[in-house]
């Protein structure tokens, strides 16, 4: 089966990995560039989006920024899942609050924001700090403002005019700021048939805004069954076929969804090594069409982020239950570079595997491995 991938990041390079066994074969779309490449190798095919979409037997995407006339082209085709609406409502925050709304799962509340009354009546409904998004451009913590006192408010609502009137089709968000006690974030797979199967919750922990660390195996069964109840909700509400996300803020144990991300999700890293079937290899047999893989944890792992290196040290494959995944991307400050992963077969284990791995990757590039290593040898 030849399946393409809208996006060629390292999303698309991880299913062509696990697709190959199947006897899949991915190639990627570069919106940006326009081209159709070998998500591994990188090796670009003299074909247009067109000619794709033809040879394809389905389609699908690894990230929510796809321009829509891109999206349309490939729903006519009939071959592609999840749907353009699902990915739409990834990609723009208005959509996806009233998709959120729909489906009865609660989240941030939340005003949309195109007139400074709209602000102002944010500011008295939830107060300060205020949680200020741009509807369509972020990712990563970018297109975001923190309004923290009201002597901001005027400089602020500037620059979100400014933004406004670069472009009409834009729109902004406030949300109310959620005083959380923890991100989680739950993965989850459905198809065709409507069959569900998710993973266990993840624990995240995101450093200016970018993920830095995802626990799994340490969520309790409350937790857990509120996420799949939202999963539920919102998978079916979309009707959705393949691997989606949903992080949730958790507050007084209870889950507010944050955002959804319809595909795979660095949350779900992890999975490569910590479950039976990887977040990857449920996305390709889903779009697909072929049976679900189990979802159980197999064991306790963790998964690091590897942010604006070309390297890590060597020691970290020595540490046994960990292994290293590269993007083949050009190093940039910051940039997603690779990750980590660790498992382990107890939560204690685990714990003494990232105190190990903690030795080896500074607190400065990669923060909270050796608090998390703590927490997990206490428990
Ligand atoms: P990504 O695509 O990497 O997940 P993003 O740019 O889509 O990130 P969000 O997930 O909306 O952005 O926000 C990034 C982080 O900012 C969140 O993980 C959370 O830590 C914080 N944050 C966002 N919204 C709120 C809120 N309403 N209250 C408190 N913290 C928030
Ligand atoms: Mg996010």
């Amino acid at each position: 089966m030849q399946m393409l991938v809208l996006g060629a990041g390292q999303l698309a390079r991880m299913m062509a990995l696990v697709a190959a066994p199947l006897d899949i074969h991915i190639r990627a779309y570069d919106v940006t560039t326009k081209q159709v490449l070998h998500p591994v190798t990188g090796e670009r095919y003299e074909q247009s989006l067109q000619q794709a979409i033809e040879a394809s037997d389905r389609i699908t995407a690894e990230f929510e920024h796809v321009p829509l006339d891109v999206l349309a082209l490939c729903e006519q085709s009939g071959k592609f899942f999840p749907s353009k609406k699902a990915i739409e409502c990834g990609g723009d925050r208005a959509k996806e609050k009233a998709l959120l709304d729909t489906a009865g799962v609660a989240s941030a509340p939340y005003v949309l924001v195109t007139e400074r009354l709209h602000l102002d009546q944010a500011i008295n409904e939830f107060g300060l700090p205020l949680v200020i998004k741009t509807c369509q451009a972020g990712y990563d913590g970018k297109g975001q403002w923190r309004l923290k006192s009201s002597e901001q408010t005027d400089d602020i609502w500037q620059e979100m005019l400014a933004f406004l009137e670069k472009d009409v089709t834009h729109s902004i968000i406030c949300e109310k700021m959620i005083p959380f006690e923890r991100e989680v974030s739950v993965i989850g797979a459905r198809d065709r048939q409507g069959n569900v199967k998710v993973y266990p919750v993840t624990e995240n922990e995101h450093t200016n805004g970018v993920l830095t660390l995802s626990v799994a195996g340490i969520v309790n069964q409350d937790i857990q069954a509120q996420a799949i109840d939202a999963y539920h909700k919102i998978a079916e509400e979309l009707e959705y076929v393949g691997v989606l996300a949903i992080e949730f803020f958790e507050v007084d144990g209870e889950l507010l969804v944050n955002e959804i991300a319809p595909r795979v999700h660095n949350s779900g890293h992890w999975t490569q090594q910590g479950a039976y079937c990887c977040q990857f290899e449920n996305h390709v047999r889903a779009v697909a069409g072929l049976p679900l893989g189990n979802t159980d944890l197999l064991r306790p792992s963790a998964m690091i982020n590897v942010l604006g290196q070309d390297a890590i040290p060597q020691q970290v494959l020595a540490t046994t239950g960990a292994r290293s995944h590269w993007y083949g991307k050009k190093v940039k400050p910051g940039r997603k570079m690779g990750h980590i992963n660790v498992s382990a077969d107890t939560l204690n284990e685990l714990g003494k595997r990232l105190n190990e791995l903690s030795e080896h990757l500074s607190e400065q590039d990669y923060p909270g491995v050796k608090a998390r290593a703590n927490q997990l040898l206490s428990r």
